[in-house]
């Protein structure tokens, strides 16, 4: 699996920078360059993690097809689909507005050793 993924690896930029790039099957389509040069990116890395946090936050907490399809117009990630989920599943603002509310009509009254007063309290 990795021998075939250094394959792909386009000449043409690896002697014009030093970014590994991924030379993906659509590049008779006359498009950007860096989309059909995708740069390569390691699954788990701090520039990764982010870039990811970054996308996040520039497309208003998207969540995960989004972000997915806007990194892939320019980075290919390797398992980028689980590395965004857990990016996004770490973002406490989106995990606040998720949050669900608690139900207080399931809970019972205090039982009445717990409401009755005691003498320390008269
Ligand atoms: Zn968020």
């Amino acid at each position: 699996m990795r021998k075939k993924i250094l394959c792909m690896v386009c000449k043409w930029c690896e002697v014009t920078t030093s970014v590994l790039r991924v030379k993906t099957r659509i590049i008779e389509r006359d498009d950007d360059l860096s989309f059909l040069y995708p740069i390569l990116l390691p699954s788990k890395h701090y520039l990764t993690e982010c870039l990811i946090r970054e996308y996040h936050l520039k497309y208003c907490h998207a969540g995960v097809q989004i972000l997915a399809a806007k990194l892939r117009l320019q980075y290919w990630i390797f398992s980028s689909k689980r590395n965004i989920r857990s990016c996004v599943s770490r973002c406490v603002v989106c995990k606040r507005f998720t949050a669900k509310s608690v139900d207080y009509s399931t809970y019972t009254a205090a039982p009445l050793d717990r409401v009755r007063e005691r003498g320390t309290l008269r």
